[in-house]
């Protein structure tokens, strides 16, 4: 398995032709999911004593086991947060598994590392941290925020030991009720309390009702999440107000802005996200608006010593990492080994520029203009609520849930587009969700059209 012989160079270019070609496909397939028993009838066994061959497992996977998952990156993937990588990102993800890099550590990865943070220095930049800010790629949103929630919950309890002040009997999070699953997800982890905070009625979060909560919860507050483009609507809080309210009452500011804070990239689009400067720590995916394969969120500190000092892992078969001064990727979040997965996105950058992506963000954001205004032309078609960046929700007068869903089993399986339904205030409607570069006005109209 490990030598390097006929058969290897046999595995290797067979399965690089493969990804050759599925990463250059001129139209990719959309695909559908099929059951679990559809497909123990015609893929089952492939796990045998003596192996069945990479030419064999490599026709299995793409005629029988790809053309069941979805392509996140077909233009008409509209449904949650797409996903788009770039080709560079997806040519340099091959090249990551190939080098046998451990992202964890300086002593081991050294050029990785410097490479990611090249990346998460000018991000922090982009989103006007100071020198000195800087975080680590993990695996998605999701640990991003429990990471950074995690960092914010020590550096109280560190400061109330300072202080000689007790710790609450029960932390608090507050965030708005508009705020992504996975921040409950992290505070059920985390065993503390989410305080959710309605938004205004323009859907955002605002410092005065911050004030609100601050002053009924008081000093067992450790963490105010503020949302740099919601999922279901792409709505940014204001973020200023909250920053202002954290910053006279010394909380930490996190911003989950996993989807949205990629459109800060966008200069006229910075105003939306005043305030970000002055969070304590800050989510985005580039696995979402970035163009960078799965799986990868950028999290960063203002201060990277926090992260350090609440997720630094000690033990005697690490002090050998842990004892020097180096700039360790590990000590930042809830991780040890880890993928150098900020590499693709690094390559990409690094290839292109920054004007590219600026560009091609922008793209998303114009055509959910573009739509909406189309989409408030039509009869029987009306917006939600006018998008903010990239994210459209609408409805179609008169259809049921029911309806709803059977439209998009039908799109879906013309292989025109995936188009779910989703909710708001228990209303059904239809969303499209646009990161995608080679999502076009035309295929949008044409989807509109199946809606008549
Ligand atoms: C997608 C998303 C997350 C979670 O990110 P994952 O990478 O899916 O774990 C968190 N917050 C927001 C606002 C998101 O859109």
């Amino acid at each position: 398995m490990h030598s390097v012989s006929d058969d290897a160079r046999e595995t290797i270019d067979g399965v690089l032709a493969y990804a050759r070609s599925r990463a250059l496909f001129a139209d990719v397939p959309l695909d559908k999911p099929v059951t679990p028993d559809e497909l123990a009838a015609v893929a089952s066994g492939s796990i045998t004593a003596g192996g069945i061959g990479s030419q064999a497992a490599t026709t299995l996977f793409a005629d029988v086991l790809a053309p069941t998952c979805l392509s996140i990156d077909h233009p008409g993937y509209l449904s949650f947060i797409p996903s788009a990588p770039s080709k560079a990102a997806i040519a340099f993800d091959l090249v990551v598994s190939a080098s046998a890099i451990y992202g964890g550590s300086w002593m081991e990865g050294a050029g990785a590392v410097f490479a990611e943070n090249e990346v998460l220095h000018w991000l922090a930049a982009e989103f006007g941290l100071p020198v000195g800010a800087g975080g680590v790629f993990v695996q998605g949103g999701t640990i991003g925020n429990l990471s950074a929630l995690v960092a914010a919950r020590d550096a109280s309890r560190r400061r109330n030991a300072e202080l000689g002040r007790t710790n609450p009997d029960r932390w608090k999070v507050v965030c708005s009720s508009e705020a992504h699953s996975s921040i409950a997800s992290a505070t059920e982890v985390m065993d503390v309390d989410i305080v959710a905070v309605r938004t205004g009625a323009d859907g955002r979060l605002h410092g005065n009702a911050v004030v609100a909560a601050l002053d009924e919860h008081g000093d067992s507050v450790f963490a105010v999440v503020v949302t740099g483009g919601t999922t279901n609507f792409g709505i940014v809080d204001d973020i200023a107000s909250v920053a202002a309210v954290t910053k006279a009452r010394d909380i930490w500011l996190h911003v989950d802005g996993a989807y949205g804070l990629a459109a800060m990239l966008v200069e006229r689009m910075r105003p939306t996200f005043a305030g970000v400067e002055l969070a304590d720590s800050v989510i985005v995916d580039p696995h979402k608006w970035l163009f960078a394969p799965f799986d990868a969120c950028a999290l960063i500190y203002r201060d990277p010593s926090h992260g350090r000092a609440a997720h630094t892992q000690k033990a005697e078969y690490l002090d050998t990492l842990t004892d020097r001064p180096d700039w360790n990727p590990s000590d930042l979040a809830i991780q040890l080994t880890r993928r150098a997965r900020g590499l693709p996105l690094w390559f990409s950058l690094a290839t292109h520029g920054t004007d590219q992506y600026r560009a091609s963000i922008d793209h998303g954001i114009a055509l959910a203009r573009e739509i909406a205004d189309e989409i408030e032309r039509r009869d029987g078609l009306s917006l939600v609520r006018d998008p903010q960046l990239s994210v459209v929700v609408f409805r179609r007068e008169g259809w049921s849930m029911a309806e709803y869903q059977a439209w998009s089993d039908r799109l879906l399986d013309d292989q025109v587009g995936f188009v779910v339904p989703s909710s708001h205030a228990g209303e059904p409607v239809l969303r499209f969700a646009i990161v995608n570069p080679t999502t076009t006005m035309e295929l949008l109209t044409e989807i509109l059209d199946t809606l008549a």
